[in-house]
């Protein structure tokens, strides 16, 4: 028998030979989403836009994490804090932020790109939806909730501290007697898209 038809015929041989191994090992289907997945801790899922212990938030508006993103998933404006409608401790805070999950790869460069690290990411998949629109999320969406410590944001700095105090860590909770400002520039927008 010549070479070539040797391996001719040893070939789809060595092929049964893959599949007859395959057949005695350990199955690796995963039940989901009968049974949950547990992903790793670093995963990249979706994003959160974090607080500060007290309740304000760590997005400056800078655009940084849109500047990065390289599937142009992330829309922000910022806008200037003021003392009677404060949402962050410094000049400018994200006054309107939307991460288009269409779009998103998951890929984490906007999570590096953050100075502030207001943006970081969750081990939440389940992202999947029908419709375009849903799977735009907006900031009221991204931001984290409340803790024990916390007070909605907008409202006043702590008493006595500055941006950089917070940056610290030396704002640890909401200061007695904080309240939550009425957030008049969020009203005049939603007037603005209503007219
Ligand atoms: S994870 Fe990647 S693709 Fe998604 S928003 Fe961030 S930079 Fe863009
Ligand atoms: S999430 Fe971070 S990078 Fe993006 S606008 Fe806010 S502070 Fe800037």
């Amino acid at each position: 028998m010549s070479e070539d038809s040797e391996s001719a015929f040893q070939n789809p041989v060595a092929g049964f030979g893959v599949t007859f191994k395959a057949m005695f090992k350990k199955r690796l289907t995963e039940q989901y989403p009968e049974q949950e997945k547990v992903t790793a801790p670093r995963f990249h899922g979706r994003h959160q836009l974090n607080r500060h212990p007290d309740g304000l938030e760590k997005c400056v508006g800078c655009e940084l994490c849109a500047w990065a993103c390289p599937a142009d998933a992330i829309y922000v404006e910022g806008a200037d804090n003021t003392e009677e409608e404060r949402y962050s401790p410094g000049e400018r805070y994200g006054r309107v932020y939307q991460i288009n999950y269409a779009r998103c790869i998951l890929c984490g460069l906007c999570i590096e790109a953050c100075p502030t690290r207001a943006l970081t990411m969750t081990n939440e998949f389940e992202l999947a939806d029908s419709s375009r629109e849903n799977l735009i999320y907006t900031k009221e969406q991204l931001l984290a909730g409340l803790e024990e410590t916390m007070v909605d944001s907008p409202h006043a700095i702590y008493p006595g501290m500055d941006e950089s105090d917070y940056y610290r860590g030396l704002v640890t909770e909401a200061a007695p007697g904080t309240v939550q400002q009425i957030p008049v520039s969020k009203e005049k927008k939603d007037e603005e898209v209503d007219a």
